[in-house]
């Protein structure tokens, strides 16, 4: 692959996504357009490993692309993530037999072909609470059949590899969990069109249903028993909720800059220009204050995840350890950017709420990652549990 400089080139993409956002935001509709030119510019195989022909971009450069992206439109950066993330995780954890881990990324660099894992169910909720699914695969000759219904299933329109959590019954005993790759002319395989939400609303993340879909065995791609931890765990955490702070700091940045720009300009008339005032003044300085702060804890989690490779130890006593990071980053960037957003909005006055102004859309956005793994409540139980539940250092003996 080329060595591309891919946050400027993702940073070019983003100004053309810009001129696209509101109308997709408008009309719900997905923007087919920016995966065509992420696709022509070599985007789909920017994780993938080198050695399946990809980029090998590291998990620092994703997450500077997806910023970028995210500054023209999160809808796009937000999907678009959900594929990158895929092939960053599976680099490193391997959890996918040779033939599918072989087939995706073939899919990603030769043909264009996304992915992405179908797991939320209405009944379930999020997966990471650790619920079983519905969707149930039942061995019939020559294969499965899967009969279940997904929510949340992003960029359902074009989509080729639907990677869904599903489980298997296991008479008398508990059941398996399993993936299952599945295409959308699958026999029993359609979308119905739910994604009407208040925010990332070009992402067309709806509900994948599957009518007792019968499929050949070998689409069963990994299986686990109920209380066997998922092994793609920890990178699948590292990837996604760094992808997701990363996403929402692009989008906080859009709505800061248009702050920014707003403020230099606006005169009311017979008065100073409103960037005078000190109350603006010192809005603009927090937001910038929060979008630092949150981009040096996704920097240092990335780093500790780096020279860690992932691990759950501490690095030295009352630190946290590389896991916990992630988690501390993701929950911290997201409320900070919630609130920095809201500031522009305070900046920039009543304008802010017409749709006609793009900073409306990034307030409705920038909420969004709050509800992708992991939530607030189970990242502050991750650090609560380091501090009060585990081992503590042996008493030092008086000297
Ligand atoms: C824009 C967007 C795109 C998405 N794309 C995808 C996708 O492509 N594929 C996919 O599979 N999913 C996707 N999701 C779904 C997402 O990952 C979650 O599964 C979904 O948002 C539901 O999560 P939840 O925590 O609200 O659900 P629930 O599990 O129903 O939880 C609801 C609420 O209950 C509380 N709660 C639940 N469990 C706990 C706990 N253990 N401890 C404390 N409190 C708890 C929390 O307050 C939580 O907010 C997407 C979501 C969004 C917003």
């Amino acid at each position: 692959m080329p060595d591309l400089d891919w946050p400027a080139a993702a940073r070019e993409l983003a100004a053309r996504f810009a001129e696209r956002a509101a109308r997709h935001d408008r009309e719900g509709s997905f923007p087919f357009e920016n995966f065509e030119d992420l696709r022509a510019a070599g985007f789909f195989a920017l994780t993938v490993a080198e050695d399946r022909g990809g980029a090998g971009a590291s998990r620092r450069t994703f997450l500077a692309v997806q910023e970028e992206l995210a500054r023209g439109d999160g809808s796009t950066a937000l999907a678009f993530m959900m594929h990158s993330k895929f092939f960053g995780a599976q680099r490193e954890s391997l959890t996918y037999p040779e033939r599918w881990y072989n087939e995706l990324c073939r899919g990603a660099v030769q043909d264009g072909w996304l992915c992405n894992t179908v797991a939320t169910e209405e009944g379930l909720g999020s997966p990471a609470g650790g619920g079983l699914p519905d969707t149930v695969a039942v061995q019939v000759e020559g294969g499965w059949e899967i009969t279940g219904r997904k929510t949340f299933t992003t960029m359902a329109p074009l989509l080729h590899y639907f990677i869904v959590l599903g489980r298997i019954d296991n008479p008398g005993g508990s059941p398996d969990i399993a993936q299952f790759v599945l295409y959308r002319d699958d026999p029993g395989v359609r979308i119905v069109e739910t994604w009407d939400a208040l925010g990332m609303r070009s992402t067309a993340s709806h509900d994948f249903v599957m009518e007792a879909c019968r499929v050949p065995a070998d689409r069963l791609a990994t299986r686990r028993p109920v209380n066997q931890a998922d092994p793609r765990g920890a990178p699948g955490m590292a990837w996604f909720a760094l992808g997701v702070a990363a996403t929402t700091v692009g989008v906080a940045q859009a709505a800061r800059d248009f702050a920014v720009a707003f403020a230099r300009e606006r005169t009311p008339n017979s008065q100073q220009t409103i960037k005078d005032y000190p109350g603006v003044r010192n809005r603009i300085g927090r937001i910038d204050l929060l979008l630092q702060r949150s981009r040096a804890l996704i920097r240092d989690a990335d780093d500790a995840w780096e020279t860690s490779h992932g691990s759950q130890r501490r690095a030295s006593e009352g630190q946290m350890s590389a896991m916990n990071r992630v988690a501390a980053a993701k929950i911290d960037t997201l409320n900070n950017c919630i609130e920095a957003v809201d500031l522009a909005m305070r900046v920039v006055g009543g304008v802010s709420l017409l749709k006609k102004n793009p900073i409306e859309r990034y307030y409705r956005d920038v909420r969004a990652g709050l509800h992708n793994p992991p939530i607030e409540d189970r990242a502050l139980e991750m650090l609560a549990r380091a501090a009060l539940d585990e081992p503590p250092p042996p008493l030092k003996a008086n000297e």
